[in-house]
């Protein structure tokens, strides 16, 4: 569908496939794109690289503040970018994964890279944002709000395959890993990740990627169609 003018936010908890559906929408609608876990992925890095303490809320909001961290808005090309050193690769390891929770949990963190977010948004006609808050605190009236969800073992399995690993302790390992991530990201006290009252849910569980994409896709025709 081209001609698509407005927003798309998908929210949900960590591998249900939201970042290839965003990619894959936006395409289709020809509209920019934003990542916003890699926003908070990139602060990050630039407080892992500063040397402070994950215990230490004002020293994370301090080294967020003072990071000059860049991420692109097209879907085809990956541009993160943390003092000027492309970070794209090294934001998805072990190492950023682990911290990202508790930085993103700094309510200072989280209100300087959502003022950002809007910025970015502003900046577009069409473009389709990807998240935990997007629909309930950074966009608000989004013309469109997904709620992406999928089995957890379903989710750790699809992880797991986008890492390579096949072997059934390490995936054990991951799906830990998931369940961590979103008790975190669920009951921090800022921006919880939970859907927004207006958005749709979306159950990944027995669906492939192209078939997410489609349902979306026709939602954002409707939506179009009749806004609410
Ligand atoms: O989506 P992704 O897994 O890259 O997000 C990494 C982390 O960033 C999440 O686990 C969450 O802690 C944080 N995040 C957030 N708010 C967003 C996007 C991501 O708190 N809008």
């Amino acid at each position: 569908m081209n001609g698509f003018r407005g927003q798309v936010t998908l929210d949900g908890p960590s591998g249900t496939g939201k970042s290839s559906v965003a990619r894959d929408v936006a395409t289709r609608l020809g509209a920019a794109y934003l990542d916003t876990g890699a926003m908070y992925r990139a602060a990050t890095v630039a407080v892992l690289d500063a040397g402070v303490d994950l215990d230490d809320p004002e020293g994370i909001a301090r080294a967020v503040a003072e990071a000059d961290i860049e991420v692109g808005t097209s879907a085809e090309t990956e541009v993160v970018l943390v003092d000027g050193e492309d970070v794209a690769v090294r934001i998805r390891g072990t190492e950023v994964t682990r911290a990202v929770s508790p930085v993103s949990a700094v309510p200072a963190v989280r209100r300087l890279l959502v003022e950002r977010q809007r910025a970015l948004v502003a900046a577009a006609e069409a473009v389709v944002v990807e998240g935990r808050d997007i629909g309930t605190v950074v966009l608000p009236d989004a013309t469109l709000k997904i709620y992406l969800t999928a089995a957890p073992e379903v989710r750790a399995e699809r992880r797991a395959g986008q890492l390579g690993v096949t072997d059934p302790a390490r995936i054990a390992h991951i799906a830990a890993d998931l369940r961590r991530r979103d008790a975190y990201d669920s009951s921090r006290a800022d921006s919880p990740l939970r859907p927004a009252a207006d958005a749709i849910v979306v159950d990944s569980t027995g669906l492939d990627r192209a078939a997410v994409v489609e349902r979306v896709l026709d939602l954002a025709g409707t939506a179009v169609r009749d806004p609410a």
